[in-house]
């Protein structure tokens, strides 16, 4: 096993570090440059991933350049010092405070930041401020899962380990796209059902997401219908004398859950496929059901995930290797936050805020003034607090609701007005960051100390290849600074990272005595040098307690040490609205995380999937005369958004899917959480994001547009995307009316009044083409102006900038003697749609391991072979109805 060296900046150093993406938590090896940067490799020795990286984690090193970096405290848009910064910010909290009393403030906190941030945070508003306002923004992703775990398990536990994935006989996947949102974990079970082809992979998705590649079997849910399933399973596994009576006495509810789940209703199903999954799930002992945003992002969320949990508990299939349900986080730090206390609704340790005796423990050991009496606000319900001037300060810490809460574009009004706004954040624009008065530059990956916890509930650490940049800090930091500034120095006194840990291990101790699951006291005595060198663990880690599952012995965090099951409803179809037809699924891509921050620096990611767009049906493409890759308007009472029209059958009538990740700085028109209403689930207040009723229509284009730019620029028209390129930037334009003059146009959006200009146009067509040099005759930005969607070899023409312009680049075409190698489908090594293809059809690769050998196409993180494999499908499929 390779040794952790020291951090030499500058030098050397090999760091091992945790990936700052999804939930699966992998581990990495980074290695500093001289220039500041870094390379990234997959940690042979991490348990979560095993070396694995996927496309993001593999291109981490292309995002940890300064550009677009928060550097500086800013006070009202002028940069200051940290100390007026944090005076400022403590005194406006404490006057606030003082005046409408503590639940008149709120700190908004993230799934990103690390376990030591959220402590400190939690500790601060729970502790000292007094109230329980502070929300995460995992509220979003997997609260449903939290709430129906401490439903059923009295505690927010998850069962299983990843190993579990591998061992199981048969894996259910609800709601999860996990090539996409979770691929090192797919490309895990990938591997094991390449070693045992006898597992069994049921995918079950309105949608036929990549994850199909790998599925035996495909299950088109109804959306929502969820619940109906899984009551038709508890049914059918009670009829056929599935359930396992031993475990059952270590369960109570059985009887009212099989009752409310005779009426199961309907799944949109056929008879056929319906029976084929009840059988396979009942014959089946080692099963798995992984479960995410699917599930979780309903408004029947808690009831999905109980009616989940149900059919596990009733045949006993938890905590035993190869079987039980398993949430799979979305965010790096998603468990972290649920275990420290970052939601509003509980306490540090999964202690209850509730309970008195909880309350007065963790009061005591933090010899705090006060303790918050209830729980605070979840996250829709603070920001509708905000808009209504209940909330008077808000700390908003390394998140972006602007752009990412549901309503979004309410949320940025509701923002906008409050009377005091605080963001800590690592980049200097974002939606969100415009909108403080105090902005608050944090440390970001790469650069912080602290720990994560991942879906399997393994605790491993986050280290620093490198110093924050400028005058940028760790969060907790930041907290302590604000809190010692309000009167609480000592509590707050920490001097690095494993201090905080230490007493976050030390509180979990306590937590442990009053029956907590959480506790990892072991590590209450950890020095620096022992933090330093911590490996990942499971926990628990206390005394006996070590790792490993839970419940398989029918032992429960309940009063009665019994499981609950819990009937569970089958929720009512909500009638169409005929003015709002099509229902919108809203999810994520391969390559981008989040609102693109950091993914959106790299052109590798970016040349994937390169702006927002809506999947959409034929027959309802058709039926609204929208031709593929037009723009579409998809728009509801809540607001509009343009988006690239994806013609496909992947999505089924009615329903259209569009990806999460655009915001005003890459796509302001492509936002889609403005469409998303705020409705909640009424136990875990997670929204309803996979369900907005929405019009579809084709967008009245007057023109569509290319443009690249060796410079950054910003257009402004009706509709544009920009992304990176290797060579500069590109973008998607299109407008309403045409401007009158295009080199004007053209000038202006490149900020390049003084180029040499090329053009060519066809005013009777509608088309413009213009290239702008430098002096040496060097491409600078080139702009392509067409009254239908523009056709050309992007590739070609993002790659001619800064070389010699040729007369051909106005053709948008390269040579024969250049291919195009179209858009890229494989991002570890850049390789296009149009090259695999030519692999396909010429018979030169057909399968994804002679495309692999052939192109290296797929032969990394691995995220592109469900894709290749597609590709390979549709041209045996075109070869069997050509012959
Ligand atoms: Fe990062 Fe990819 Fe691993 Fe997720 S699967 S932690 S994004 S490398």
């Amino acid at each position: 096993m390779m040794e952790r060296g020291p951090i030499q900046p500058g030098g050397i150093g090999e760091t091992r570090s945790t990936c700052p993406y999804c939930g699966v938590g992998c581990g990495v090896i980074l290695r500093a440059d001289a220039a500041g940067g870094v390379t990234v490799q997959g940690d042979p020795d991490h348990p979560a991933n095993f070396g694995r990286l996927c496309s993001k984690g593999t291109a981490l090193g292309e995002t940890v350049g300064l550009e677009g970096r928060l550097l500086a405290p800013r006070l009202n848009g002028q940069e200051v010092g940290w100390d007026e910064a944090l005076a400022h910010t403590a005194r406006r909290f404490a006057e606030t405070i003082a005046t409408h009393g503590p639940d008149s403030v709120a700190f908004y906190v993230s799934g990103q930041l690390l376990t030591e941030d959220y402590y400190a945070a939690n500790k601060l508003m729970k502790g000292f401020i007094g109230s329980a306002n502070i929300d995460t923004n995992s509220r979003l992703c997997m609260a449903s899962s939290v709430a129906g775990h401490r439903r059923a398990f009295g505690t927010d536990t998850v069962p299983g380990q990843y190993e579990d994935f591998e061992q199981a006989d048969l894996v259910v996947l609800v709601g999860s796209n996990l090539a996409w949102c979770h691929p090192v974990l797919f490309q895990r079970l990938t591997t094991a059902k390449e070693a045992r082809p006898a597992m069994k992979i049921v995918v079950i998705d309105p949608r036929r997401t990549a994850t199909c590649a790998l599925a035996d079997l495909h299950l088109p849910i109804a959306p929502g219908a969820d619940t109906a399933l899984f009551n038709h399973l508890l049914c059918t596994l009670a009829d056929q004398g599935r359930t396992d009576p031993a475990f059952l006495a270590h369960v109570n509810g059985y009887d009212a859950a099989l009752a409310a789940a005779r009426n199961a209703g309907e799944t949109g199903l056929s008879p056929e496929a319906l029976a084929e999954f009840l059988a396979l799930w009942a014959q089946t002992e080692r099963v798995v059901t992984i479960y995410s945003q699917g599930v979780n992002q309903s408004a029947q969320g808690t009831d999905k995930v109980n009616a989940i949990l149900n059919c596990h508990l009733a045949t006993g299939r938890i905590g035993r290797p190869g079987m039980g349900p398993f949430s799979v986080t979305g965010q790096p730090n998603a468990m972290g936050g649920r275990e420290v206390g970052g939601l509003a609704n509980m306490l540090a340790c999964h202690l209850e805020i509730e309970n008195p005796d909880h309350r007065a423990a963790v009061q005591g050991f933090w010899a705090a003034p006060t303790i918050a009496p209830r729980p605070g606000l979840k996250a829709v319900d603070m920001f509708r607090a905000v808009e209504e001037g209940r909330i008077k300060a808000l700390w908003i810490m390394c998140t972006n609701p602007a752009v990412s809460m549901p309503e979004a574009d309410r949320v940025a009004a509701a923002i906008r007005a409050c009377d005091f706004v605080v963001v800590s954040d690592c980049m200097a624009e974002t939606d969100t960051t415009r909108l403080a008065h105090v902005l608050l530059p944090a440390a970001t990956w790469g650069e912080r100390d602290g720990t994560v916890t991942n879906s399997e509930r393994r605790i491993s650490r986050q280290r620093p290849f490198r110093p924050a940049p400028g005058q940028a800090r760790q969060d907790w930091r930041i907290i302590a600074g604000v809190a010692a500034r309000m009167g609480w120095a000592e509590a707050f006194n920490w001097h690095s990272s494993a201090e905080v840990f230490a007493e976050y291990a030390a509180l979990s101790g306590v937590a442990g005595g009053l029956g907590s699951d959480f506790d990892i006291s072991d590590h209450a005595q950890i020095t620096p040098q022992g933090y330093d060198a911590l490996k990942p663990f499971v926990w628990p880690a206390a005394g006996a307690r070590q790792g490993g599952r839970f419940f398989a012995a029918g032992t429960f965090h309940t009063p009665d040490g019994k499981a609950r099951m819990l009937p569970i409803a089958t929720a009512p179809v909500a009638p169409r609205d005929p003015a709002h037809p099509f229902r919108l699924n809203t999810g994520r891509i391969r390559d981008q995380w989040h609102t693109m921050t950091r993914t959106g620096l790299s052109a590798r990611l970016g040349a994937h999937i390169a702006e927002p767009f809506l999947e959409i049906n034929p027959q309802d493409a058709a039926r609204l005369s929208i031709a593929p890759a037009a723009l579409v308007q998809v728009e509801n009472a809540h607001g509009r958004a343009l988006l690239r029209a994806l013609v496909t059958d992947r999505v089924q009538q009615g329903q259209v899917f569009a990806p999460i990740h655009w915001t005003g700085e890459t796509a302001p028109s492509g936002r889609i959480d403005v469409l998303v209403p705020s409705v909640t689930d009424p136990v875990s207040g997670q929204p309803d994001s996979k369900a907005a009723a929405v019009s579809v229509r084709a967008f009245d284009a007057g023109w569509y547009g290319f443009a690249v730019s060796a410079q950054a620029f910003r257009p402004d028209c009706d509709y544009w995307a920009i992304a990176r390129a290797e060579t500069g930037y590109r973008a998607e334009l299109a407008g309403h009316s045409a401007p009158e003059d295009w080199e004007a146009f053209a000038r202006t959006l490149f900020g390049l009044p003084q180029a040499a200009l090329t053009a060519v146009t066809d005013p009777r067509r509608g088309v413009v083409r213009m290239a702008l040099t430098d002096a040496e005759g060097r491409l600078q930005a080139a702009l392509f102006i067409a009254p239908d969607p523009v056709a050309l070899s992007r590739g070609f023409v993002t790659a001619a900038l800064g070389e010699a312009a040729e007369a051909a680049l106005l053709s948008g075409q390269p040579g024969a003697n250049r291919p195009d190698a179209g858009a890229t489908i494989c991002a570890c090594f850049g390789v296009g749609l149009n090259t695999i293809v030519s692999a396909i059809t010429e018979g030169r690769a057909l399968t994804v391991a002679a495309l692999g050998q052939s192109l290296r196409a797929g032969t990394n993180c691995g995220a592109c072979r469900p894709d290749l494999a597609a590709l390979i499908a549709r041209h045996r499929q075109q070869d069997t109805e050509a012959a």
